[in-house]
């Protein structure tokens, strides 16, 4: 068994009619959903609000990959779990930020740059090219898909060189942006997927949930790995 926590800042569910509408049980359930067809995993949820109790040090020391939204809340995470779950991302967990998780505290922290990226909400159409079809990430992606209305986010992403581009969204006002992309930090792997603004039903389209379980088995490290990085990174 994979054991996957999903956390979500679960804010604009509650006070946004239309989020609402398209989650109502959350961004965290419907990426749940998305995973649960698959029985390796064994899904457990965090927010924030509740945060203090679903990423305690028992549970992130039991997870073997994290998932992360969040947008307007970054601020309100806690410095000593996001401490934590970077140190878990050294020690093999892996990272699955989504969307506007690029601006999450853990992810900041563990690329070392500010992750901003251009931005703005016309409801745009993105084609998603799936360019590096050989990636476990991409198996079972067709060469492209469009979702129909996204947020557009574009280029620069100013973020380190990764070490896959495995997906690149394409707008339909011309941007382009690196939409699926990875990284390894300690022994843990990280995948950022672009894909998912609250005000679309992105997380009920069956593609996106083939890549989003692609990415959790790929970003698996079995505990069999050697934490020899153990301490480095805390002295760096
Ligand atoms: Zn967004």
């Amino acid at each position: 068994m994979i054991n996957v926590t999903i956390y979500n800042e679960f804010y604009h569910e509650k006070v946004n009619e239309k989020v609402a509408s398209i989650y109502p049980n959350g961004i965290h359930k419907a990426i749940g959903e998305l995973l649960s067809v698959d029985p390796e995993f064994n899904i457990r949820y965090a927010t924030l609000d509740d945060i203090s109790e679903t990423l305690t040090d028992e549970i992130l020391d039991t997870t073997d990959v994290l998932f992360w939204w969040g947008h307007v809340r970054h601020h309100l995470v806690p410095d000593e779990i996001v401490e934590k779950v970077c140190q878990r991302v050294y020690d093999g967990m892996g990272f699955i930020p989504v969307h506007s998780g690029h601006f999450s505290k853990p992810f900041k922290k563990l690329m070392g740059m500010s992750c901003n990226l251009k931005w703005r909400e016309t409801e745009d159409k993105e084609r998603i090219w799936s360019i590096e079809p050989y990636h476990p990430i991409a198996y079972g992606v067709p060469e492209y898909f469009d979702i129909p209305h996204e947020e557009t986010y574009g280029e620069r992403f100013d973020i380190p060189t990764p070490e896959d581009v495995i997906f690149i969204g394409n707008f339909s006002g011309g941007e382009v942006f690196r939409s699926g992309i990875t990284y390894h930090r300690g022994l843990g792997k990280i995948f950022y997927f672009q894909p998912g603004h609250e005000t679309y039903p992105i997380y009920h389209m069956p593609v996106v949930g083939t890549i989003l379980r692609n990415a959790a088995h790929w970003c698996y490290t079995p505990k069999t790995a050697t934490p020899y990085t153990l301490g480095f990174w805390e002295k760096r």
